[in-house]
């Protein structure tokens, strides 16, 4: 008898102690997601998450809000000058394509150079914003290209490039082909040589600024090309298919200088 009722207590106790252990997993797991909500907004384009909040969103993004040197700005006010030439040294082909949410991104390994004066910069990856950040003299483009750069001490300079509507572009194509639909990255090989990048007319407006996504690290040297390119419509729907319109609003300007290199060189 006295064991029988010791198994059944036993059974008792275990089965309490499962109860008990069931609901104190079922409130942490509560608390867990509340703490997620409440803690990570993520940036975004619209809504809680948009750019006017990205400085509130984490105390890494301060520059989004006290920053004075951010972009996109209008490009204006400037005069044709003679600024420094650059030059592309670009030869090798991407590495993945990857659907970030917010933007498609290509990915490049070492060796495709950007020269500017004494020094060089290595192009680390290649994305689309639809419409364009940046505008020159007041108007808007359909798609803005920002070929991101880097210097080995981590200086940044951002080649951005301006499209309007016209013949589709083959290197835009290869990078709608091979974007995931969900966010995830291909591997890619043989395509998207960084070559087929590069403008005909390698003159530019240049202005010191920031990265137009948080955490709006400031300075990045921005060269925006004069040449502007041509895309199609349906490259363009295509691409605001997978992210959705993902440009930053413009920025004060704040009396920053804007030079230019009129000079026409290279291939
Ligand atoms: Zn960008």
């Amino acid at each position: 008898m006295n064991s029988r009722l010791t198994t059944r207590h036993l059974g008792g106790i275990l089965m309490l102690a499962l109860l008990t252990l069931a609901l104190t997993v079922v409130a942490c797991g509560g608390e867990e997601v509340v703490e997620e909500v409440e803690e990570t907004i993520e940036w975004s384009y619209s809504g809680a998450g948009g750019p006017e909040n990205w400085a509130s969103l984490s105390a890494d993004n301060a520059r989004c809000g006290d920053g004075t040197q951010q972009s996109p700005i209008d490009i204006t006010g400037y005069e044709l000058g003679s600024s420094p030439p650059i030059s592309f040294s670009y030869r090798r082909e991407a590495e993945a394509v990857t659907n970030g949410g917010h933007l498609i991104s290509v990915r490049y390994p070492t060796g495709n150079r950007l020269g500017f004066g004494e020094r060089t910069y290595q192009l680390e990856s290649v994305h689309a914003h639809t419409p364009s950040e940046h505008r020159i003299d007041g108007k808007s483009y359909p798609l803005e290209l920002h070929l991101i750069h880097s210097q080995t001490f981590g200086d940044v300079a951002v080649v951005g490039m301006m499209f309007e509507i016209g013949e589709a572009n083959p290197v835009l194509q290869e990078m709608i082909e091979n974007a995931p639909a969900e966010i995830g990255s291909t591997e890619t090989t043989g395509i998207l040589n960084a070559r087929n990048l590069m403008t005909k007319d390698l003159g530019y407006y240049s202005y010191k600024g920031s990265t137009t996504t948080p955490p709006c690290a400031e300075p990045v040297d921005w060269f925006i090309m004069l040449e502007i390119g041509t895309v199609s419509q349906a490259q363009v729907d295509a691409l605001q298919n997978l992210t959705g319109p993902n440009n930053r609003p413009l920025q004060p300007d704040n009396g920053r200088a804007i030079a230019t290199s009129g000079s026409r060189s290279g291939p």
